[in-house]
């Protein structure tokens, strides 16, 4: 029981309750898998970003194991005192070469890659024009650095170039940053329209790419290299902890602006550097990018598969290009209802609903990765059928 003073935490659970938003922590047992027991139960898993099945790849596995017997299971210091590695020297510049930038570095998350760049990179004077639907790393990073936040209607171009010609005339530097692919939606920012905007203006462009790398372009090369707009991103943001299967953000662009954000990217400078495992295992993850493309194939396959069976039953996925598909329900607690009532028939699809989503687009959030059978994704099909005639999301067959 919590003292007096904090109190007042439970009476906040006690509303999120009442609204059907309160959640327990679904719990995995064994692997990260299309099919996995979660909270005792075996489900067809619909809700990892695991798009390759990286997180259980032999030679990831291999890798981390072996760094851990030559090198330990810990770094022991931040980035800038003595927890530089070699090897995460040798993934910066494996990083780089994949996203053909000068120079690339590594933060513990995407979350802090993002948060600890646009903090670093703009301040008080500054002005920062962002997509309504950008990730909340985004956002903290905007706050962080106090700049004046100018917010555009989702993929909204048009709108992006009206807010930086408002502040043309202003002294500070302007930032325009979007989602490469966004990630409660699964669609694609205008990207060619942004850099052109961007250039325009003279402001820096940045993508986060944390849901295109390993999934859009050349051997998942993100956004940027989809849409061939190299040399014209000044900041790509990518995740290692998503298709890669491991964890980590990374930041790529000129050797500048690493050098920069080594002096002053604070979660780099305050916050411990990778285990040389996880580097270990992000390097073999890139090795296989480039050697098993037949991976990425498969996961646009599988998602051709799973949307049109998603339309042909009639559900509303929404403006989704790629593997994150939702399913709108509109009110969030019919939105968790659904996810419960489809746990308990066989498929994990987590429900999302305010704050994640802006109110009354609460959804099922589904991934299909590249591991799953055609046969699992039949199945998934089929409960989603049944479960969602049963709840009125979709209209009763006749
Ligand atoms: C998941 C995500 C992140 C954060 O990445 P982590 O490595 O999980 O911290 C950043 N941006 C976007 C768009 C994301 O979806």
């Amino acid at each position: 029981m919590a003292r007096p003073q904090l109190r007042y935490l439970g009476e906040e659970l006690a509303k999120l309750e009442q609204k059907g938003l309160r959640f327990q922590l679904r719990v995995l047992e064994g692997e990260q898998k299309p099919v996995a027991v979660f909270d005792g139960r075996k489900v067809i898993n619909l809700s990892s970003n695991n798009y390759l099945g990286l997180t259980t790849h032999p030679r990831l596995r291999a890798a981390a194991h072996a760094a851990i017997d030559a090198e330990g299971v810990g770094s022991g210091a931040v980035r800038t005192i003595t927890g530089t590695m070699k090897i995460h020297m040798e993934l910066e510049r494996r990083i780089a070469e994949f996203k053909q930038t000068e120079a690339s570095v590594v933060f513990q998350s995407g979350f802090t890659a993002n948060a600890g760049t646009v903090s670093a990179v703009l301040g008080r004077e500054d002005f920062i024009i962002s997509d309504e639907l950008n990730h909340a790393s985004i956002i903290d990073g905007a706050r962080l650095s106090r700049a004046t936040i100018k917010v555009f209607p989702h993929r909204d171009a048009a709108a992006a170039d009206r807010l930086l010609a408002e502040v043309a005339g202003q002294p500070g530097r302007k930032l325009l940053i979007t989602d490469g692919v966004f990630s409660m939606d699964g669609d694609i920012a205008p990207l060619p329209a942004l850099c052109e905007i961007a250039e325009k203006h003279g402001a820096i462009m940045m993508v986060d790419d944390a849901h295109a790398s390993g999934v859009l372009g050349r051997a998942g090369r993100g956004t940027v290299d989809h849409f061939g707009l190299h040399g014209r991103v000044d900041i790509q943001v990518g995740t290692l902890s998503k298709a890669i299967g491991a964890l980590g953000g990374y930041v790529c662009g000129s050797r500048e602006l690493i050098e920069f954000l080594y002096h002053r990217g604070r979660p780099f400078l305050f916050s411990t550097s990778h285990p040389p495992s996880v580097a270990a295992t992000c390097l073999a993850a890139f090795d296989v990018l480039e050697q098993e493309p037949e991976r990425i194939e498969q996961l646009w396959e599988n998602t051709r598969f799973f949307k049109a069976g998603l339309k042909q039953l009639g559900f509303d996925t929404g403006a989704s290009e790629t593997p994150i598909t939702p399913i709108m329900v509109g009110e969030g607690r019919k939105a968790m209802e659904f996810s419960g009532a489809l746990f308990q028939a066989g498929l994990l699809a987590t429900g999302i609903a305010y704050p994640t989503v802006p109110e009354g687009k609460a959804r099922l959030r589904t991934i299909v990765t590249a591991t799953h059978t055609s046969e699992e994704l039949r199945q998934a099909l089929d409960i989603l059928d049944r479960v969602g005639r049963r709840l009125g999301v979709l209209p009763v067959a006749v």
